[in-house]
């Protein structure tokens, strides 16, 4: 076996064992919990690669679809295994993936979205909006395809990245809710200097207050509630708002000298925020929406946007940007050792969720495979 080498993270594989039959993993067979059981391991078709999963984490989009939210859809039927924020190891190679550069033993992180590569948007590089989303044969893996919360998952070679020496496996399982915050500063067209300001400080508001650093921003905000607002501080935050303390809306204009700031990240999944997010940002700014909210509505002060000339944004998936989240990583730009410090064995799934759902932790990590 190949892929060995020094100084990799802190859970290298030296060699792939072989790959059992039988995989245990967490399944979704009716809404509203999770059961561990026994799945035959997938086998990697034309194109595909199987890795074994070394870490996965669980989002509050997972918690929705566990709940049912989007049934029928996320995922299609039942049973289902969930999971789409992980990292791993290549543990066999399907046919056709001769040229794709990777080898048995490689550690990968797994982009969601596999487009058709035929439409308009996919030929634009624009694959997170596939047009034929609705056409069989789209996956999104982990909502509409077999997830990774689980001991092996199988996806194309096409969606793989190689994971830098010196990024663990758990920091890695980040890189999905990273490389949208990537997208996200990118869609805005952050540049030095900007003022931000991040709502709900959740994984992904505290990874995007670490891009939007890394992009240039020197005044980040953040507004949430509790213990959440120490970790924002320790990770870069020039100002913290608890909005149960005070107004976000009279809070983040004060810490922008007054005028609001340039744009406000919504990474809460709080309808809610989207009215005062309008009212945080100075005129002729922007809006980007990153989290879900489960089907919610938002009541919205319609004309703000005509007068002020805002820019609202639609974030989803992380076209692209996979690579400059990896490389933020492997140069210490994000940091993620707050961020990961609740891991699960599999068998404990529902503890992991438990945290979630309780915000006990900001990240539940399970590690499907020792
Ligand atoms: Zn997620
Ligand atoms: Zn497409």
């Amino acid at each position: 076996m190949s892929g060995a080498k020094a100084g990799r993270g802190d859970d290298a594989p030296t060699s792939e064992a072989a790959v059992p039959d039988m995989m245990t993993a967490a399944l979704l067979r009716q809404y509203g919990r999770l059961d561990v059981g026994q799945l035959p391991t997938p086998e990697p078709g034309p194109g595909e690669v199987l890795c074994r999963v070394l870490a996965c984490g669980i989002c509050g989009t997972d918690l929705k679809i566990v709940r049912g939210d989007f049934a029928g859809v996320w995922p299609p039927s039942l049973p289902f295994v969930i999971g789409h924020e992980w990292s791993g190891v290549v543990a066999g190679l399907g046919p056709g993936t001769e040229r794709s550069g990777l080898a048995v033993g490689d550690r990968v992180v797994a982009e969601n979205h596999a487009g058709c590569s035929a439409c308009a948007m996919c030929r634009s590089g624009r694959y997170n909006l596939c047009e034929r989303v609705r056409e069989p044969g789209f996956k999104l893996y982990g909502h509409t395809a077999p997830g990774a919360l689980a001991e092996y998952a199988v996806r194309p070679a096409v969606a793989l990245h190689r994971i830098p020496d010196g990024v663990g496996a758990a920091a890695a399982a980040l890189v999905n809710q990273g490389a949208l915050t990537v997208h996200a500063a990118r869609r805005v067209g952050l540049t030095a200097g900007a003022s931000v300001a991040v709502y709900g400080p959740g994984l992904l508001g505290l990874l995007m207050l670490q891009v939007a650093r890394a992009s240039g921003a020197t005044t980040v905000v953040v507004v949430g509630r509790g213990d959440r607002l120490r970790t924002a501080a320790d990770l870069g935050a020039s100002d913290v708002v608890d909005y149960e303390h005070e107004s976000p809306v009279d809070a983040v204009r004060a810490a922008s000298g007054g005028r609001g700031v340039d744009v406000v990240f919504d990474c809460s999944g709080n309808p809610a925020v989207l009215a005062q997010a309008v009212g945080a940002t100075r005129r002729g700014g922007s809006v980007a929406v990153l989290g879900l909210t489960g089907g919610a509505r938002a009541d919205v002060p319609v004309d703000a946007f005509a007068l002020d000339e805002l820019t609202l944004y639609g974030v989803r998936s992380s076209p692209n940007a996979y690579p400059a989240m990896l490389e933020l990583l492997a140069s210490g730009a994000v940091r993620t050792e707050p961020l990961t410090a609740d891991r699960f064995v599999l068998d404990d799934v529902h503890a992991a969720f438990e945290a979630l759902s309780a915000r006990t932790s900001i990240r539940p990590i399970v590690l499907p495979t020792k």
